[in-house]
């Protein structure tokens, strides 16, 4: 496995890659890595001739009130994670070699960028998609993989690439979760054990959504929502930032739930925030 952690390195590698016609597969992750990053860089192994993960802890994307200083990192355990599934590259660069001096570049999503997540964390996605835009152009993948688990992340990223003309395809995979439902989270460090039981009320919240349209066939948007969040409210250690219905291609509010909508919800549980999404799909 190399590790690479300029980008003038990183692009000298993709050019050869591409030289030898190779496919390059890359997942761009934060670290602490767990079995859902470890299922996106599987997934690029099998569909590409190389796999490229970054471990990169944008700055640019935290609020000054979020968890950037104490957001989890365990560079040793990624790098044996990593090594033991056979990825070729980690692409690891420090904040100055994605950020130089006097760096001003920003890109705007627009509107996308603002609902959901985006209402509570102002000028997070225009942050995500300036530094995926940046290591696209650094690693030339041919496709990158993304989780499910960040939903709007997914339609943010797929609109950048249409709209910028990058030369990439973007793969979203499945969310993975715990046995009994939790999805896997960096974050989920952070839960304590009354936390961690606490927490499957995400999930389960999703499940009785899901439920409402596909079995009780409850097709109002507002309803739904309302049983949802009555739902969240029974479990004491939980706080809802908001449980919305929206469209899955554009993300704009759906009032009847039609095929494709996707169900995003973000709780607080304790201090930790927490997201999960459910893609409401006839059986
Ligand atoms: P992060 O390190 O949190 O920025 O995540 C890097 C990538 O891993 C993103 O595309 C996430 O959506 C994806 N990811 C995070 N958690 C999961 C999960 N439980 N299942 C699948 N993908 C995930």
């Amino acid at each position: 496995m190399q590790l690479i952690k300029t980008v003038n390195d990183m692009q000298d590698v993709g050019r050869w890659f591409r030289g030898e016609c190779k496919t390059i597969g890359f997942v761009p992750t934060m670290g602490a890595l767990h079995e859902g990053h470890l299922s996106l860089v599987r997934r690029s192994k099998e569909e590409n001739d190389r796999t490229v993960v970054s471990i990169f802890i944008n700055p640019t994307q935290f609020g000054p009130n979020e968890d950037f200083e104490k957001y989890p990192r365990d560079i040793e355990g990624d790098l044996s994670k990593l090594s033991a599934i056979n990825t070729d590259v980690v692409f690891m660069p420090e904040t100055g070699e994605m950020y130089p001096e006097g760096f001003s570049v920003s890109v705007d999503m627009g509107a996308v960028g603002k609902v959901l997540c985006g209402a509570s964390r102002p000028g997070h996605f225009n942050a995500v998609a300036t530094v995926v835009a940046k290591l696209i152009n650094v690693v030339m993948p041919h496709r990158v993989y993304m989780g499910q688990k960040d939903f709007q992340q997914t339609v943010i990223i797929k609109k950048l690439v249409r709209e910028l003309n990058a030369d990439t395809k973007i793969v979203v995979s499945p969310t993975v979760r715990e046995t009994d439902g939790l999805a896997l989270s960096s974050r989920n460090m952070y839960l304590n054990e009354q936390e961690r039981k606490a927490a499957l009320i995400l999930y389960k919240a999703l499940k009785l959504g899901e439920e409402l349209v596909l079995s009780r066939g409850m097709d109002e948007s507002g309803l739904v929502k309302k049983e949802m969040e009555a739902f969240i409210k029974t479990e004491p250690l939980a706080k809802t930032e908001y449980v919305d219905i929206v469209d899955a291609y554009n993300l704009a509010p759906v009032q009847r739930v039609i095929f494709a909508a996707v169900i995003c919800i973000a709780v607080r549980i304790g201090k930790t925030r927490l997201i999960d999404n459910i893609i409401i799909e006839k059986g």
